[in-house]
């Protein structure tokens, strides 16, 4: 099995994540070998993202879901090092305004989806519903459990319509975000992304473990699966998601767009 496999949750397999290994290098020795296919797939990704943006082939939606620490800002830093911003749409998602909690859980999300052309980079998502949600009661039992369906035929409705989403779950071990956390709280540059918030939920552990665990099982499907990224390694965590969203673009087979017939043959004074 490739490595793109192994991380891929089959539609309602288990993922089990208390099983799996954050650490796991998936076959990268060393951080220089996961550094080396982070550059190969990061140059990939420039030539890819550009055709996508001039051949209108798709919107592609990169969903990046994981605990605090887990690296999802570092995974977007990285992954998209040598790609245009011109082509990318980043959209973090916090806590929702009292306009928001208005309208359903997806009014936002619909609102923030990349158009065709573009590659959007959600920093937490519309999972949000089904974890936070879930793990901290703020709709009841019956709401949230009926959100998985939904979150499911919503993404069967954007494929159908030309989306291609990646789907990450960044999986950090209890150990490493310990760590993290208090590298946060030490050092002053970090100290901005430390938040006592982040205490209380790494508190409530093994309730954001069940949920993610729901999650992967309920909302993995054929046409949009998720994928288990060990995040205890920065360098693994970005190659990683760097390969597989360049095999995706790669996988659309866009080729640069030719000269329109009736420019054929103009020349430039
Ligand atoms: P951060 O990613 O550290 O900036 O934190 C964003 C915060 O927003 C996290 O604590 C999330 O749990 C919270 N958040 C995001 N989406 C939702 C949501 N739909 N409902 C409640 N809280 C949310
Ligand atoms: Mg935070």
């Amino acid at each position: 099995m490739n490595r793109l496999e192994r991380i891929r949750i089959r539609p309602g397999a288990k993922a089990a994540l208390r099983s799996r290994d954050a650490g796991d290098r998936l076959g990268l020795a060393t951080k220089e070998a996961a550094l080396a296919l982070l550059a190969d797939h990061g140059a990939r990704l420039a030539i890819l993202s550009a055709k996508l943006a001039a051949t209108r082939a798709k919107a592609v939606l990169l969903v990046l879901q994981g605990i605090d620490c887990s690296g999802k800002d570092g995974t977007t830093k990285a992954v998209f090092d040598h790609v245009s911003p011109t082509y990318l749409n980043v959209v973090s998602f916090k806590a929702p305004t009292a306009t928001e909690l208005g309208h359903d859980f997806l009014w936002r999300v619909h609102c923030a989806l990349p158009a065709r052309g573009a590659i959007g980079i959600f920093n937490r998502s519309h999972y949000e519903d089904v974890l936070v949600v879930r793990v901290d009661s703020l709709v009841p039992e019956a709401v949230w459990s009926r959100r998985y369906d939904a979150i499911n035929e919503f993404e069967r409705h954007l494929v159908n319509e030309g989306t291609v989403l990646v789907k990450c779950m960044l999986h950090l071990s209890r150990d490493e975000q310990a760590k993290r956390l208090r590298e946060r709280l030490a050092d002053p540059v970090k100290n901005w992304k430390f938040s006592a918030d982040d205490l209380a939920k790494r508190a409530q552990w093994d309730a954001y473990e069940e949920a993610y665990d729901a999650m992967l099982e309920r909302t993995s499907t054929d046409w949009a699966p998720w994928h288990v990224i060990p995040a205890d390694h920065n360098a693994v965590r970005s190659a990683v998601v760097a390969e597989l969203l360049a095999a995706t673009l790669d996988g659309l087979g866009m080729e640069w767009p030719s000269l329109d017939e009736s420019l054929r043959g103009l020349v430039v004074s």
